[in-house]
This record gives structure tokens, C-alpha cells and sequence, in this order.
């Protein structure tokens, strides 16, 4: 039994039993019998399976929401997003049985056609920052292929992913197409990674776990899509509408208590603009409302554990603090928003994923000076770039080596567009109109036509 806790007051709200290695191998088993069955259903039924689930979602928005704030301590208004998110990726994906269309290629000598072909059963992995919306991102379209799916939720939030696995059971998904496997990432995770019933793996969390299970998946050349960490950069050049940039830069970073692998976590400043942007981003920074996250107003909650605590605190020591805002002293696992500056881009604190609210902030001189340290990094998720320039805006957005890039946003995630990273903050794309064929295998079957 692992105790699930809320991280707002440290009590606990749950137990939840691991499962262990032979009844994941019993699931599995169950969801490659469930594909067969699953792979030949109508398109359309599908498709209607599909928005039945969002609908009934839909239906349980609130105790969604209200449940991820007390498993994860998100603040009410992201939770609703976030609960809002899995109905929207799911209607989104019940488009899709029925325009997964394959390709006639002219040939001679006989008709060739194309047909993209499910795997077989699907393994998600999920880690604790965003629950729901990252267990969708998977399930979703792998559903919607023809995929069967064994999700395993991360051990601190697996609260909500179960509740979802009851919810497409009333919304009529057979049974053994969807299974949530609450336990370890050693024993569930790995055995996703083993298990040669299981075809791809789509893991979203660290690098370092990431790596590892690429090279396991390698032993079966077992499909992968991988979403690991992120160093962003937030680009502020002199010509940019500074009080919006400064303004909108807390929300960038500290959204989540900076539990995001989007996260704009190093923010570089063209210098002759640099101690005004910090001046206007400190009154931000105090503003912003720490408190408990099942308040209506709170823009921030606590961190997810007293070990993540104390890993960003431990970036935080020694490093030189320009100001921080509030958080509530007591129970729970309360870090403040914190301004770090960076003397150099060699720091500690400027090279590694934080993973909460500690922003550093460093000036640069040119647009070179801006791409060249924005790319000083072994990752490549997210940014921003602020500016007024449009031919700057598309210079830099090119250069700057990332997935996803927003100019004058701070905008990553749109469930319409493809999501992932570049470098090694991943491989492969979720979201949008293409990660269907994450989830597919083309197959070409040419017919004889002369006999
Ligand atoms: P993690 O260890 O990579 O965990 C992510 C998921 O993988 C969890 O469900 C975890 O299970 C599982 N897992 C762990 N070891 C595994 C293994 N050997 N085989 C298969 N699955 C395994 O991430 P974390 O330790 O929770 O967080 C550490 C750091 O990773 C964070 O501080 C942050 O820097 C980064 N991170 C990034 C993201 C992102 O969105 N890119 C998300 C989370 C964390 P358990 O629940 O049992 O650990
Ligand atoms: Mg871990």
C-alpha cells in the first residue's frame, strides 16, 4: 500500500495498493486479447466509444478537478483546465477512426494501397506534474488507432488516472481496452518496457529514467515516444513590449509551482533593457497569489513532495536572490516564487531542470548572443520570444532549438498542434493531427491486377 498524500497540508487522502509484477503481466495479457476484438469494431463505433468518454468526462469536470487538488495541489483553475483538456483530446481523437485514411500510390502492373495498422498494446507512462492532461495525450489517440492501452500513473498522482479508467468503463469502452496499473516505476514501468506483448512505450518524465527506457526498448525495437525535461528560455530583446513581457514572465515559470517541463526557467534580457525588466518583474513576482490551491484565486499551489522541496531548495542555496514572493508557512510542502541571478551561464541553477519556482535571469548583448545562450543547453522543449521585430521574431524562432516556440506568449500546449522536444528533451510528437501515426505501423499491400 503507498499513502497518497495532499501536498497543500501533507495528510493523507489516500492508499492505494501496488500492482505487482504477475498482475501486470495478467493485464497486459487481458489488453492483448481486448486489441483484437478492439482493432475490428466499426470505425465509427469507435469513434462513438470515444466521445462517450469525453462526455461523460465531461459530465465529472468538477470532481476530476477538485480530486487533482488534493492528490497533486494544483490550483482549482488549472485542474479544471486540466480535467477539460482530457475531454477535449478525446473528442479531439474520436475524429479520428474515421479519417485514418491510407494512400492509393500509383504503381504498375496492380493497385497499391497503404493502411495504417494499430500496434497492439500501448504502454503510458506518467509522471506526477500534469496527471490528467499527459495520460490523455497517450491514451487518447492510441485509443483512437486501435490500440489497446496499460497506462501506469505515477505513484504520488494516481488518483485521477483511475477514476478515468472507471469513467470509460461507464462510458461503455469494452473491457481490458483501457487498464490503470497504480505501482513502482521499477516493477510496472519496467515491465512495460519487458513485456514483449506490449509495443510501445510512451513515456513522459526525466531524462535520466527516459534514456534507460529507450535503450530497453531498444532489446525489442519497441516503439517509443519520449517527452523528458526542459531548460526554456523566455528571450526579452529591448525592442519588446517590456511591462506585457514582465507581466506574463511569473506565469511562464511558475505556473504548476514551476513543475512543468515548459517552463521558462531562464529568462535572458537584451542589456540596455535588463534592470528595468527586473524592476517591473519584481512587483509580479510579490503579486503573485500563493495560497491554498482549492481557492478560487490562488495562481500557485505547493510542490508536489518534501523531496522536491528540498531538491529546489538546494539549487537555491548560495545562488544570489534578487527577490522572491510569499507561500504559506505551516503543514505542506510551500516553496515561494524566487528569482535567482545568474553571473554566469555556467551556474548550477542556470544549467539543470529545477522542476519549481526558481526563475534565473541573465543579460545578453546581441540577437546572436540571445541564440547562442538560449542554445547552450542539452535540452530543447519550449521558449518565448519577446519583440517587436517580425523579421527578428522568425529569425530567432528558427534558430533557437526547440519544439514548441511562442512570440509574444507564452503558449506551448495546444491539443490542435504537435507537442514535444527537440535535443534531449525527447523524441517524438504528441498532440495534433500526426501522433496518430505514433500509434500506427504503415503497411503497403500491392494487388496484382494483371493475371
Ligand atoms: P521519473 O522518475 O522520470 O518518473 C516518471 C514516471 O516514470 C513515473 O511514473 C515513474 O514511476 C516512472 N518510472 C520511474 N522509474 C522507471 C523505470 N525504471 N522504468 C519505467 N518507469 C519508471 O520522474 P520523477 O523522479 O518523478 O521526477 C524527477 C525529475 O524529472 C523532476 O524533478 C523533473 O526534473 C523531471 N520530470 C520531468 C517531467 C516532464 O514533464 N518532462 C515530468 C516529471 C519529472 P514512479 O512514480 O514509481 O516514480
Ligand atoms: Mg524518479
Amino acid at each position: 500500500m503507498t499513502e497518497v498524500r495532499n501536498p497543500a497540508t501533507g495528510e493523507v487522502v489516500a492508499e492505494v495498493a501496488g500492482t505487482s509484477a504477475g498482475e501486470v503481466d495478467a493485464a497486459i495479457g487481458r489488453a492483448a486479447g481486448a486489441f483484437e476484438r478492439w482493432r475490428a469494431v466499426a470505425p465509427g463505433e469507435r469513434a462513438r466509444l470515444l466521445r462517450r468518454f469525453a462526455s461523460v468526462v465531461d459530465a465529472h469536470l468538477e470532481e476530476l478537478a477538485r480530486l487533482e487538488v488534493r492528490n497533486s495541489g494544483h490550483t482549482i483553475g488549472n485542474a479544471r483546465w486540466e480535467a477539460g483538456n482530457v475531454r477535449d483530446v478525446l473528442d479531439y481523437y474520436a475524429g479520428a477512426p474515421e479519417r485514418l485514411t491510407g494512400r492509393q500510390i500509383p504503381v504498375p502492373g496492380g493497385l497499391d494501397v497503404t493502411f495504417h495498422e494499430p500496434l497492439g498494446v500501448v504502454g503510458v507512462i506518467v509522471p506526477w506534474n500534469f496527471p490528467m492532461p499527459i495520460a490523455a495525450w497517450g491514451f487518447a489517440p492510441a485509443l483512437a488507432a486501435g490500440n489497446t492501452v496499460v497506462l501506469k500513473p505515477a505513484e504520488l498522482t494516481p488518483l485521477t488516472a483511475l477514476r478515468l479508467a472507471e469513467l470509460a468503463c461507464e462510458a461503455g469502452l469494452p473491457e481490458d481496452v483501457f487498464t490503470v496499473l497504480p505501482g513502482a516505476g521499477s516493477v510496472v514501468g519496467e515491465r512495460f518496457v519487458t513485456h514483449p506483448a506490449v509495443r510501445k512505450i510512451c513515456f513522459t518524465g526525466s531524462t535520466e529514467v527516459g534514456t534507460r527506457i529507450m535503450a530497453g526498448c531498444a532489446a525489442q525495437v519497441k516503439r517509443v515516444t519520449l517527452e523528458l525535461g526542459g531548460k526554456s528560455a523566455n528571450l526579452v530583446f529591448a525592442d519588446a513590449d517590456l511591462e506585457r513581457a514582465a507581466a506574463t514572465a511569473p506565469y511562464a515559470v511558475f505556473d504548476n509551482a514551476g513543475q512543468d517541463c515548459c517552463a521558462r526557467s531562464r529568462i535572458l534580457v537584451q542589456r540596455p533593457v535588463y534592470d528595468r525588466f527586473l524592476e517591473l518583474l519584481e512587483p509580479a513576482v510579490r503579486a503573485l497569489r500563493v495560497e491554498d490551491p482549492a481557492r478560487e484565486t490562488a495562481e500557485m499551489g505547493p510542490l508536489i513532495s518534501a523531496g522536491q522541496r528540498d531538491r529546489v531548495a538546494g539549487y537555491v542555496d548560495g545562488a544570489r536572490v534578487a527577490y522572491t514572493g510569499s507561500c504559506p508557512t505551516g503543514p505542506g510542502w510551500w516553496y515561494p516564487p524566487t528569482v535567482l541571478l545568474a553571473e554566469a551561464p555556467t551556474e548550477r541553477h542556470w544549467q539543470e531542470e529545477i522542476f519549481g519556482p526558481v526563475v534565473s535571469v541573465l543579460p545578453f548583448d546581441d540577437e546572436a548572443d540571445a541564440v547562442r545562450l538560449a542554445n547552450d543547453t542539452e535540452y530543447g522543449l519550449s521558449g518565448s520570444i519577446w519583440t517587436r521585430d517580425v523579421g527578428r521574431a522568425v529569425r530567432v524562432a528558427r534558430a533557437v532549438e526547440s519544439g514548441n516556440l511562442s512570440v509574444n506568449s507564452h503558449s506551448s500546449v495546444r491539443y490542435w498542434t504537435p507537442f514535444g522536444g527537440m535535443k534531449r528533451s525527447g523524441l517524438g510528437r504528441e498532440l495534433g493531427p500526426d501522433a496518430l501515426h505514433a500509434f500506427t505501423d504503415v503497411k503497403n499491400v500491392f494487388i496484382a491486377t494483371e493475371s
